[in-house]
């Protein structure tokens, strides 16, 4: 293997000043093998969120670029669904090596582009490594079934590949959700072309650097970068039999139906809601420090973050010792020692946050904690940050509720009883996640069985399940049926197929051959 790092390695072809004065760099796209400059003539810029310093410009892949990564993918699947799954899986174990020796460049460069602290983009990187180390046991993840099922005759199952499959990811996580979709399709036999999100594709681009690197041959995976153009084309391209999204909730139902509409396997995560519940019998401490932690960690833009806070009984006498713990995060460039938060993805994420928080004071939530305008260091006055935001006495009517917001704010609404809390629960349209704090295990058990959400918590605020597990987000948090990783992603990236064989000693003759088989 070579070791040579992922930050040497020459992929910033064309140089030129950016606004900033700054050297930069095009983002290339990976088709069949090679770095490529786009011929594109429509490039997307992106800014550091903490300085809005310009740090790459993406292209929107031309048509042609499109059907040449779709072109060389259907090619590559040819050999690559032939290649011994002994070869495939040493493949993905040098891959996860790899990734794991490059976790902190892949961190810095999510840091840069995506804004999050570099231990949480560290995390970024390890949960999705975490996929990448269970992909390893594919040969026993496609074992099929088999039975003996008549004299001389038995029938088997066998996993096969779909062909080329297809990721597009959201800018959140952008080295995890790439590795949710990629090393897997791949495992399996697939070829796959990934587009990461046009506003942080470094990470899914040094990645594919490490595929590249550690022998995946050319064509299996491609790397396509663009807006909604490319994703149309991912959508309608007929070689492309899967796409695995996510993102917001209106692309995913876009995709997932255009996508469905095409005759592909579509598996869509979309955008979340997740309340905690917090009894006045739970360890205040841990559960305080774990919503602090949940509700305005990676600023709030976690699909599983705990954005809402059901506070039960007297357990709402915990809100100033709460505000005490969020007031103290320390707000700033996602390298700076100590950081706990950065900015948010965007000025105009922003501003959306900062009119969420106004539209529930001027629907009458209490504002406890004001995170609109932080003070930041002197380098960072340009960067999108906001701080950790506190509503209490919010209501499930008001808009602060019934939106996802996606940036560090905690709503809080109060009521008496687990009842109450398991209601307004339910009634909500999101399931991705959700999680109790309490001592009593009766307690903990009535909320894990009527609570309708996929993901649950018990004195745990963020239940990503691991990846011998799959993502379970349920309602209004996915479209389509089958879940992302474990043998639930296995599923989605191979079709059955059921071989029925008769083997016989002599050459007999059956006096029913006439009728249906019953094969008695
Ligand atoms: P997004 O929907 O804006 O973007 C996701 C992808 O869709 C990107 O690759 C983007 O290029 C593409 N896209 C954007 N606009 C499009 C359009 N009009 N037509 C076609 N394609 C388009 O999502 P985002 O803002 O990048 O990510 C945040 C969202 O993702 C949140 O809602 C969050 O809850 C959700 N999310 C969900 C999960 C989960 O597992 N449920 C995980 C992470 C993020």
């Amino acid at each position: 293997l070579q070791t040579q790092s992922v930050n040497t390695v020459p992929h910033t072809v064309t140089k030129y000043h950016g606004p900033s004065g700054r050297l930069s760099h095009e983002t290339q796209l990976y088709i069949n093998g090679e770095w490529i400059n786009s011929q594109t003539q429509d490039w997307i810029d992106l800014h550091n969120p903490a300085t809005q310093e310009l740090v790459t410009r993406v292209p929107q892949a031309t048509s042609a670029e499109l059907a040449e990564a779709a072109r060389s993918s259907e090619l590559a699947f040819k050999t690559w669904k032939k290649t011994s799954i002994l070869s495939r899986q040493r493949i993905l174990l040098d891959l996860q090596a790899r990734i794991r020796q490059e976790m902190d460049p892949i961190a810095r460069s999510i840091v840069e582009e995506q804004g999050k602290t570099f231990t949480d983009a560290k995390g970024d990187v390890l949960r999705g490594l975490q996929v990448v180390e269970a992909a390893c046991g594919i040969p026993d993840l496609l074992l099929g079934n088999t039975l003996p099922v008549s004299k001389d005759m038995d029938t088997y199952t066998i996993r096969e590949p779909l062909g080329v499959t297809a990721g597009i990811a959201p800018f959140n996580f952008p080295a995890m959700i790439p590795l949710w979709m990629f090393p897997l399709a791949l495992a399996c036999g697939n070829t796959h072309i990934l587009k990461p999100s046009e506003r942080d594709p470094g990470a899914a681009v040094m990645l594919a650097k490490l595929a590249e690197e550690v022998g995946v041959p050319k064509g299996v995976l491609n790397i396509v970068h663009g807006g909604k153009p490319t994703v149309d084309f991912l959508c309608d391209e007929p070689s492309i039999k899967s796409i695995s999204f996510v993102g917001s909730d209106t692309v995913g139902k876009y995709i997932h139906d255009r996508g469905s509409q095409n005759g592909k396997r579509v598996q869509a995560n979309l955008g979340a809601k997740n309340h905690g519940v917090f009894l006045p019998d739970a360890n205040k401490q841990h559960s305080l420090d774990q919503v602090t932690g949940a509700a305005f960690g990676a600023a709030g833009q976690r699909c599983m973050a705990l954005s809402t806070m059901i506070l039960v009984g007297e357990s709402k006498e915990w809100l100033p010792d709460l505000v005490e713990r969020a007031k103290k995060l320390k707000v700033t460039g996602g390298m700076e020692k100590g950081a706990d938060l950065g900015p948010v993805i965007s000025p105009e994420a922003k501003a959306r946050v900062e009119e969420l928080i106004q539209s529930g004071v001027d629907e009458g939530a209490t504002l406890l904690l004001d995170g609109r305008n932080p003070k930041v260091d002197g380098k960072y006055q340009k960067g999108n940050f906001i701080g950790p935001t506190i509503l209490t006495g919010v209501k499930p009517s008001m808009r602060c509720y019934r939106e996802e917001i996606f940036g560090p704010v905690l709503v809080c609404l109060e009521v008496e009883t687990l009842d109450e809390a398991l209601a307004i629960i339910n009634k909500n349209r999101y399931g991705n996640g959700t999680a109790i704090f309490t001592r009593s295990g009766a307690a903990a058990r009535k909320f894990q069985e009527e609570v309708d959400v996929g993901q649950v918590g018990i004195n745990v605020p963020i239940p990503v399940p691991l990846p011998m597990f799959s993502f379970t987000g349920s309602r209004g948090s996915i479209q389509g049926d089958i879940n992302f990783y474990g043998r639930s992603g296995v599923s989605f990236f191979t079709q059955y197929k059921t071989i029925t064989a008769l083997w016989r000693h002599e050459d007999v003759s059956d006096a029913e051959f006439m009728h249906m088989p019953t094969m008695k």
